[in-house]
């Protein structure tokens, strides 16, 4: 059974995207089975696993809106071992037409538990808003991914956020948790870094992964190349950080379960 996260943050340009290409990459990696859920329209983490978002024949509209098949409708990521459920502009309407849809905050869910079988992990990349789509993203998921940039207005709308979370989770998925809060675009030289790693510290204790992403040139140019980092520049910053939220966020998976997840090539 896939153990499924939703990578999110409702403002833009904090990392989510660059997370959860590469989570799946290093996790992809170990051997895990990983199924890449791109949610936002701008199809950036689709682009970003080289997959031309605007010559997919069908993509995760037609999975919310029409109910098809995840596993008919996810393509393999070229070269990077995972798979990739594609988004695109068309994501947009899918809003609108499910505003009346009777169980329309399940859509997701619905579909996802059709492939759960085959995954080991299946991430979700939200779209930078609170709306319909990432309400069926935290109904699916057992855990949220919160990546944050240190910088002087980090906390702020954080409580949206975590009133969001708190919702979802009395009314309608009472299994989700915060899996972890993530720092992104990491300068440990700047003092302002420190200031907020330790208001992140206060609030969220053993939440906060203590693994951090550098900020690192390779992780932006990566996406250009349509490759995670792993695959573009195996030895740079950027691709060992995310090796090691990988490894960190299985230890704690080990931790918390007592399981270790199972590799597929031992089965
Ligand atoms: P989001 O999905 O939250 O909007 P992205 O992952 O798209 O954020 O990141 C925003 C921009 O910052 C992108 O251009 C991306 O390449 C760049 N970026 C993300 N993380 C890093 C990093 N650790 N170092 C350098 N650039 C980064
Ligand atoms: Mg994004």
């Amino acid at each position: 059974m896939a153990t499924i996260f939703a990578i999110t943050n409702q403002k833009g340009g904090v990392g989510k995207t660059t997370t959860t290409v590469n989570l799946a990459a290093s996790l992809a990696a170990t051997k895990r089975r990983i199924l890449l859920i791109d949610l936002d329209p701008q199809g950036n983490a689709t682009m970003g696993c080289g997959i031309d978002k605007n010559s997919v024949e069908f993509s995760i509209y037609d999975v919310l809106v029409d109910g098809r098949a995840i596993a008919d409708t996810a393509l393999p990521a070229p070269d990077s071992g995972f798979d990739v459920l594609p988004a695109n502009q068309d994501l947009t309407a899918a809003e609108v037409e499910l505003i009346n849809e009777i169980g329309r905050e399940f859509r997701l869910r619905e579909a996802v538990a059709a492939v759960a079988d085959s995954y080991d992990y299946v991430l979700i990349d939200c779209p930078p808003s609170l709306n319909m789509l990432t309400v069926n993203a935290l109904a699916a998921a057992d855990g949220v991914i919160i990546p944050m940039q240190c910088e002087y207005y980090a906390l702020e709308g954080l409580s949206a956020l975590l009133n969001t979370i708190n919702r979802v989770t009395q009314l309608i998925n009472p299994k989700l948790r915060i899996e972890g809060i993530l720092r992104t675009m990491f300068d440990g030289r700047n003092s302002l870094t420190n200031h907020v790693t330790d208001e992140l510290r206060t609030h969220f204790g053993n939440d906060l992964y203590s693994t951090v992403i550098p900020r690192n040139v390779r992780l932006a140019e990566a996406p250009s190349h349509g490759l995670p980092v792993l695959h573009y520049d195996k030895q740079s910053k950027g691709a060992l950080a995310y090796l090691a939220l990988a490894g960190e966020l299985l230890r704690r998976e080990r931790a918390r379960t007592g399981i270790d997840t199972p590799v597929s090539g031992d089965e």
